[in-house]
């Protein structure tokens, strides 16, 4: 019998709004997720002390768990902590470097993870991926998505504003990233997942095209939705397609060329959007969205991060070493430095000052 259609791995609950984590033991009781009570929750030794005091009292049965940092040593340690436990799962409360560790170590463990994401600086929060630090640099890891995701909205606007800044730029970014999928069909005839793509583009889309602003709870939801989707986008489509092209190649690039300098991720993945736009010729897209991103306080010129135009050539020369075998305009255009060097200064004359 031919299958009738396909089961995409989701989280069975997604709770995203102001005060939700007033009601995150509710969310861990369902029957799916803990049935005796028994967590393990990770938390960072600094914010995490006041989250954990809010939420503790609420959760008789949870052990608490300090991490580190981002590192993949932090998350095996971590994992080897949780081992002895007999948990029904495990729950990541705080920033991106938390949940990453806590879902490498709840992947390691065999136990399912509920991310509690205290920003929204990435798509990471509910990917199939961990993003670690190891002595080679950064590791992407592959995990299962999170079985729950909780973001409450007022948590949300107590974290630094460049945190919700960093999430526009990523969640914008997919429009890119998507449209070199379809290039890379179109020239080398690579499968494109529709129903990946359609949830990644629409996500961008949707942030892209929101009148809001990043103070308003509206956006803030909006926001927040797009991360979560991009991350079940990639569980679809098996990989990061979906939310990562030139733009991400172009943000490696920064990090790894400039460890110490490197901006946020969503700024560079932005920057690297609204550049990449212009370079597949789709010049009034490039320039709606570097209206978007000034709109938020984005950079959308090097810069405007503290990198110099010569700086920023090599960037884009050499960010399709960052990522092998993925194809994006980059690799299609293979533009030599001072092709580069005339395109930015036209794209720098088409998104004006
Ligand atoms: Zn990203």
């Amino acid at each position: 019998m031919p299958v009738l259609t396909r089961l995409i791995p989701s989280p069975v609950v997604v709770d995203i709004r102001p005060g939700a984590l007033d009601d995150l033991a509710c969310v861990l009781a369902d029957e799916r997720i803990s049935q005796s009570g028994r967590l393990a929750i990770a938390v960072s030794g600094g914010s995490g002390a006041r989250l954990r005091e809010r939420v503790a009292p609420s959760l008789p049965g949870a052990d608490w768990f300090e991490v580190g940092g981002g590192t993949i040593d932090d998350a095996v340690r971590l994992a080897g902590a949780m081992k002895a436990g007999r948990y029904d799962a495990v729950v990541g409360l705080g920033g991106g470097k938390i949940i990453d560790c806590a879902k490498f170590a709840a992947a390691r463990v065999g136990l399912p993870l509920v991310a509690v994401a205290t920003n929204l600086a990435h798509d990471g929060l509910c990917s199939p991926v961990a993003t670690l630090d190891n002595d080679a640099g950064r590791g992407s890891y592959g995990v299962p998505n999170p079985i729950a995701v909780v973001i409450d909205l007022n948590v949300i606007r107590e974290a630094p504003v460049r945190f919700v800044r960093s999430g526009i730029g990523d969640a914008v970014s997919n429009i890119s990233a998507v449209a070199d999928w379809e290039l890379s069909h179109r020239v080398n005839g690579e499968k494109v997942d529709g129903l990946a793509a359609a949830m990644a583009r629409q996500a961008g889309e949707a942030v892209l095209r929101h009148p809001g602003g990043v103070g308003d709870d509206g956006f803030l939801q909006v926001l927040a939705e797009s991360l979560v989707l991009t991350g079940i986008a990639m569980s679809v489509s098996g990989d990061s397609r979906p939310g990562s092209g030139a733009c991400h190649e172009i943000n490696h690039a920064f990090d790894l060329l400039h460890p110490q300098r490197a901006a946020a991720h969503g700024e560079q993945c932005g920057l690297g959007a609204a550049f990449a736009m212009y370079l597949r010729g789709a010049h009034d897209e490039s320039a709606a969205m570097a209206e978007v991103l000034r709109r938020h306080g984005l950079p959308v010129l090097p810069e405007e991060i503290g990198f110099t135009v010569d700086e920023f050539v090599r960037v884009v020369e050499f960010a399709p070493e960052t990522r092998p075998g993925r194809f994006t305009i980059l690799e299609h255009l293979d533009l030599k430095t001072e092709q580069i060097k005339d395109v930015y200064a036209d794209y720098v004359k088409a998104i004006g000052s």
